[in-house]
């Protein structure tokens, strides 16, 4: 039995890293990641502003862990419970404190894939090296959390990086001797520097298992969303990351990275003067996008539920089928919030309009009809329903 399972699980594995379309849901939540939001955690993570922690207005005026950084550790926590996680605060050793959380997949809870970045620093402010890795996590929770995925996510924040990677590698060993099915990894660290401005990122990877597929995925997204990085794949990549800790665990790991390898690495690098007015913003925008874009990717957002607050924060319409995946034909239903122009589209999985099922007034309430794909080659496809409020989507299988 035991075999027969780890051989399932790593087909299922493979499998998802290797199916990747395009799909409009994906893209919606890339242009979600917002500058400002990047920006407001970045000035609260390195002291720029003041932020309410506990209840209280506070600074945080550094993150150097020998000085103490638990305010910094308390933040992130806040931030994450905000969005709706309940937050695990590791504390591994007397200082050592890593703050996680995972948000449980619909399909596979027990596989995950997860986004992380170091927040511990090694002097004042260090906005580039790690408070633009860490808020890049921040802002994932605080798009990600609205919406179901087949898979789990973990959000991470290690501690410890700058002595050693202590934080990061306490975790991954717990997770290898406890078995987790971590299916990728993808850690940022210094995002947000590119003096050159050719918008280059570096995808840092080695040979552990299924680590140069997840970077072929990330260059796949970068190109299927077109997003303004260019990304370039270092093999093999640094290990003075938090990711090599999870190499040597044998799991899927990249390090994004600004031209670390290429020559335009941050010359205020471990220094007070590395602080956000230093950022090139939109370079930052586009790396937090591209992380951002391929977790959402690979954790595979499923379509919306039919509640009646996601119904009106979804247009106010809602998508079902049955059966789903499905040969021949299968049931729509179609519940509207109100009377409403609606317009229900079917699309390939290339972006292209197959057909246009409804386009019209339709009344408050459930539809109901059946699509007949008999002539429609097997694959994945999207039905968009649209009103005068928004859109929703949901992805069909034929099979
Ligand atoms: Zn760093």
């Amino acid at each position: 039995m035991k075999r027969l399972f780890t051989f399932i699980f790593v087909v299922i594995s493979v499998l998802n890293l290797m199916a990747q379309e395009y799909n409009p849901q994906v893209e919606s939540m890339i242009e979600e990641v917002n500058l400002d939001s990047l920006k407001m955690f970045v000035r609260n993570l390195t002291g720029e502003d003041s932020v309410r922690v506990n209840g209280e207005m506070v600074r945080i005026e550094h993150r150097v862990d020998s000085w103490g950084n638990d305010l910094a550790a308390e933040y992130v926590q806040q931030v994450l419970e905000e969005y709706g996680l309940e937050p695990t605060v590791q504390n591994y050793s007397t200082n050592g404190t890593n703050v996680f959380a995972v948000q449980e997949g619909t399909l596979y809870p027990d596989q995950y894939y997860m986004i992380c970045a170091h927040y511990d620093a090694v002097d004042y402010y260090c906005a580039d090296d790690n408070a633009s890795g860490s808020a890049a996590v921040l802002e994932a929770a605080r798009i990600l959390t609205p919406i179901d995925f087949e898979y789990s996510i973990i959000y991470a924040l290690w501690d410890q990086e700058e002595i050693g990677l202590v934080g990061s590698n306490y975790y991954a060993q717990q997770a290898a001797s406890n078995g987790d099915d971590i299916l990728s990894v993808i850690n940022m660290d210094m995002i947000a520097w590119d003096n050159d401005e050719d918008m280059v990122a570096e995808i840092h990877t080695n040979s552990a298992t299924n680590t140069q597929e997840l970077a072929d995925y990330i260059m796949a997204i970068d190109d299927i969303y077109d997003l303004a990085t260019n990304p370039v794949i270092q093999n093999p990549g640094t290990t003075a990351s938090d990711h090599s800790r999870f190499w040597n665990q044998g799991y899927a790991a990249v390090l994004m990275i600004e031209e670390y390898y290429g020559g335009d690495f941050n010359p205020y690098y471990h220094t007070e003067n590395d602080r956000i007015s230093i950022f090139n913003l939109p370079y930052f925008h586009e790396m937090a996008k591209l992380s951002i874009g391929s977790i959402v990717s690979l954790a595979s957002p499923v379509g919306f539920g039919t509640g009646i607050d996601q119904l009106l924060a979804n247009g106010g319409v809602s998508l079902n089928n049955y059966p789903n995946p499905f040969s021949g034909q299968t049931t729509i239903s179609i519940e509207l919030a109100k009377d409403d122009d609606l317009q229900l589209v079917l699309m390939s999985s290339q972006g292209a309009v197959i057909n246009k099922l409804v386009n019209g007034p339709k009344t408050a309430g459930k539809h109901e009809f059946t699509l007949n794909a008999d002539e429609l080659p097997n694959g994945i496809y999207f039905l968009i329903g649209t009103t005068q409020q928004g859109s929703q989507t949901r992805k069909l299988i034929i099979q």
